[in-house]
């Protein structure tokens, strides 16, 4: 069949020259004729550590799974519901089943299209959101035969080391946890309650590794901040996160008008609009698929911080390797990556991007290459 013939058996000519370039245009045809199946439910995974920051602690965690199959192909995708922004796993499953009538008849080749239509029917609801485009360009991926990274133009090379996260915990555990932690060059600390002394000494006893830290909102008095952060310098640290609370823009900015360390912004970064008014008080900021609704808005997150010259970082939520291999492949773009909450898992049902030495080695299948376990 030739593409003349090919249009005219279809009808359609409504496919991106991304997608053409990179695929047979027979493989293109329109998948909303043939229909769509949305399977969202609740998964539920076990941690290898009850997970404490100054948010939450617990011992498993419930994610948004979504299946899509169409044209005989299954993608997948994953959103860890946030408490900061008032989410769970049963209302994102529900937010979506309240969608499938519209799902069911949308063409998943328009993603753009069909993403952008999803945020304006559903209020809130990221990791739900983040759930379904994943979904979607996992099965993109598997339908053309390539890899997502590959499909984004990247260089899975390029990809940085991810550091690994040690939670608030007693100075034995958080010992112990470092001491497991031996094989990544650069960790992660939660701080922010009033053990933050405790914690770094206990880090501190038994590794001399850069540190970064992560205070989730923690400290409320900015002199209070300003002391700490210059604290953590002393300690080896290489830059803070998210240290004020996310609406004290102002006592943020001043707080970094007299540090050294680049501050990250985290909870305060929510979308690709949001960043225009932290570019004065933050260096940079910490990117995450459940935060934003998906791999589509986490890459106008990068491009944007970019834009304005703001460092960029991919983070995670506690999740299977469906989210985290996702957030992976985005990876090659950023200078640093956090992408270690499939690895907290006592019973990870997947498996995809990998960790070794520290570096995130993308899986080579299509779309996102996760396999179960
Ligand atoms: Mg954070």
């Amino acid at each position: 069949m030739n593409r003349r013939e090919w249009i005219k058996t279809t009808g359609t000519l409504g496919v991106g020259c991304m997608a053409a370039n990179l695929g047979s245009l027979p493989a293109l045809a329109a998948e909303s004729q043939a229909g769509c199946k949305w399977e969202p439910s609740v998964m539920r995974l076990n941690l290898r550590h009850t997970w404490t920051t100054t948010m939450s602690s617990s011992a498993y965690r419930d994610t948004i799974y979504v299946r899509l199959t169409s044209g005989g192909v299954t993608g997948l995708g994953e959103g860890a519901p946030i408490v900061r922004y008032h989410e769970n796993a049963e209302e994102g499953r529900r937010a979506i089943e309240s969608i499938l009538p519209f799902l069911d008849g949308a063409n998943p080749w328009q993603f753009e299209k069909l993403m952008a239509q999803v945020f304006q029917r559903v209020d809130g609801q990221f990791a739900a959101k983040a759930a379904l485009d994943i979904a979607i360009l996992d099965w993109v991926g598997k339908k053309l035969d390539v890899p997502l990274y590959r499909f984004l133009g990247l260089d899975a090379a390029d990809a940085p080391i991810t550091t690994f996260s040690i939670g608030i915990d007693t100075p034995e555990i958080t010992r112990k946890k470092v001491l497991e932690a031996e094989s990544f060059p650069v960790l992660k600390i939660k701080v922010g309650l009033d053990t933050d002394e405790a914690t770094m000494a206990a880090v501190r006893s038994v590794t001399k590794k850069p540190l970064r830290v992560d205070a989730n909102e923690g400290w409320k008095d900015k002199e209070e901040a300003v002391r700490k952060i210059n604290w953590l310098e002393s300690q080896g640290v290489e830059f803070i996160e998210q240290p004020m609370p996310a609406d004290m823009i102002e006592e943020t900015r001043w707080v970094r008008s007299h540090v050294h360390l680049p501050i990250i912004a985290d909870e305060a970064a929510v979308n690709a609009r949001a960043l225009r008014k932290l570019v004065e008080a933050y260096d940079g900021v910490n990117v995450k698929l459940d935060k934003c609704g998906g791999i589509q808005e986490a890459l106008r997150m990068i491009y944007v911080a970019k834009s304005l010259g703001m460092k960029t970082m991919l983070g995670c939520m506690v999740s299977s390797s469906i989210s985290v291999t996702a957030a992976a492949h985005l990876s090659p773009l950023v200078d640093y990556a956090d992408l270690d909450g499939n690895l907290l898992l006592a019973n990870d049902p997947y498996r995809g991007v990998t960790v070794q030495k520290g570096k995130l080695v993308l899986p080579d299948g299509p779309g996102l290459g996760v396999r179960t376990q």
